[in-house]
């Protein structure tokens, strides 16, 4: 078989190591960006850009867990002081992607990965081989695999091109090199990026105000110190063998078992989570970083089990249920994914500091003569740049991609419901026509039966799996 793959993140990373050289003999990659196999996120940058996860979820071979901890090696070199366990450098990681990458690549009899956009991919009819488009030309494949990744971020407040005004804050290297250190800041969001964004002004010695403006100003949760959980009901695997459709209240009842068994409280965990949303951010954040420790281990499961049971839940959930998750959409994100307490510690020495504050009830942002308004619930802040820390919304697709997902459209797929595309949930088959096609597989975010979080690595590497699995499967 000779297969094209679009996009060279780390689902295309995810994808090659998990596909079967007995199965596929060429191999050819299509990507324009200059550095493949590290994609938005993890391509060079300050070394205060660190990964937000510890490394037990972060391996790409989905079957192998300790895949990237064994890459990293035994080295202290990264340890985050207060987990104790290794968060490196983005760009480190991007590392181990492109080494994952070349050792996967060796397998195949014949692999090219050309530095080219595609622009549509031309289906014929059903047992037909399909035809790849870039600007260069078209070559034929047997089967494609689209991992173009998610969209963009968004100009919320209409400021691109405003002089101070940075739309899109990675590389922070490249992007923060023009913010004068003495000089007010405010940056749009709060989330992980927001996180980013502060602690790399801080590496860089910023002494100027900084101003995290957002809706609710609630920040992530801070990761806690891992512990051994044993856990027998939020797994895919047991997910997977339930029989009958699930449902929330019965994915609940599963939580409740999960935590009791483990010797903590479903209630005390919601009660806690309930908390971070409505309180004073500092004080929150306090409380976070003081709950590290903690050795109940309620959170841990429910946070680990987010990303790898919950994309599994999701699919299985009827809309009306999905809908319900979806209301709390902003609780799941900031204990989901949380910051490394590195970050945090930095967080709190500028709130001891007075450097940052922390604003909700974002209003209008507007640009005028050199400076910038900023609206928030208390009043208007004057800032002198806006670094926008406002990530795409899960399954939103990049600009990149959008004449391939057009022209993918125009042959009969369809848009789903919750952004990205249409795909068959068992396979991530594309649907076309109303049915899965076997030739065209998506991996990673624009497949639009994935939860509303944006996938992580163990969700990109699950949905690598997926397609590697289809591809092979008998048609
Ligand atoms: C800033 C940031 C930090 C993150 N940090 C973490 C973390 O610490 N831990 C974690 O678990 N997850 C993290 N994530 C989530 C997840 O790891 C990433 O989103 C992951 O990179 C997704 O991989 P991907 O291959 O789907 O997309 P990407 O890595 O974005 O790769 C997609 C690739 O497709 C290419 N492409 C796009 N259009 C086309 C086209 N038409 N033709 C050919 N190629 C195309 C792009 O150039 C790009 O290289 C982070 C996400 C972001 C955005």
């Amino acid at each position: 078989m000779d297969i094209a793959i679009i996009g060279a993140g780390a689902a295309a990373v995810a994808l090659l190591d998990s596909l079967d050289p007995a199965a596929v003999e060429a191999v050819t990659v299509y990507d324009p960006a200059p550095l493949p196999w590290r994609g938005r996120p993890y391509g060079p940058d300050l070394e205060s850009v660190r990964v937000n996860v510890p490394p037990e979820i972060m391996s790409i071979r989905a079957a192998d867990p300790r895949h990237y901890g064994t890459w990293l090696g035994g080295t202290s070199e990264y340890d985050d002081p207060w987990l104790g366990r290794p968060v490196p450098p983005r760009a480190v990681y991007g590392r181990y992607l492109e080494d994952t990458a070349a050792a996967a690549l060796a397998r195949f009899a014949r692999t090219e990965v050309l530095r080219e956009a595609v622009t549509g991919l031309s289906l014929g009819g059903p047992g037909e081989r399909i035809v790849v488009e870039t600007a260069a030309g078209r070559r034929p494949a047997d089967a494609a695999v689209v991992c173009v990744g998610g969209g963009t971020p968004p100009d919320l407040y209409g400021l691109a091109g405003a002089p101070g005004f940075v739309l899109d804050p990675y590389p922070l290297e490249r992007t923060l090199a023009d913010v004068p250190p003495d000089r007010d800041v405010a940056v749009i969001g709060a989330g992980l990026t927001a996180v980013d964004v502060v602690v790399s002004l801080a590496a860089r010695g910023h002494t100027g105000r900084i101003g995290l403006v957002s809706r609710s100003g609630t920040l992530p949760h801070v990761w806690q110190r891992p512990m051994r959980t044993d856990v027998r009901y939020l797994t895919p695997d047991h997910l997977r063998t339930l029989a009958g459709p699930l449902t929330l209240d019965g994915l609940e009842d599963l939580v409740r078992k999960e935590l009791a068994d483990a010797g903590d409280s479903w209630e005390d965990v919601t009660a806690l989570i309930a908390r971070s949303m409505t309180g004073d951010p500092a004080a929150t954040l306090r409380e976070q970083f003081a709950l590290m420790d903690s050795p109940l281990p309620g959170r841990r499961i429910v946070r680990m089990a987010t990303h790898t049971a919950g994309p599994v839940a999701w699919r299985r959930l009827a809309e009306p249920d999905r809908r319900r998750l979806r209301a709390h959409a902003r609780a799941i994100t900031v204990q989901a994914s949380p910051m490394v307490p590195r970050n945090a510690a930095v967080l709190l020495d500028l709130l001891d500091a007075g450097t940052l504050e922390i604003l909700s009830g974002a209003g209008e942002i507007t640009a005028a003569a050199g400076r910038f308004r900023v609206g928030h619930a208390a009043g208007v802040r004057a800032a002198d740049a806006v670094i926008n820390a406002v990530n795409p919304s899960a399954h939103a697709v990049p600009g990149t991609a959008a004449p391939l997902v057009s022209s993918l459209l125009a042959q009969g797929a369809a848009r789903h419901p919750d952004g990205g595309l249409t795909v068959d949930p068992g396979t991530g088959r594309l649907v076309v026509g109303g049915r899965p096609d076997p030739r065209v597989l998506v991996a990673g975010d624009l497949a639009g039966d994935g939860p509303f979080l944006t996938t992580s690595i163990p969700g990109v590497a699950a949905l690598a799996a997926r397609a590697a699995g289809a591809l092979v499967s008998p048609r």
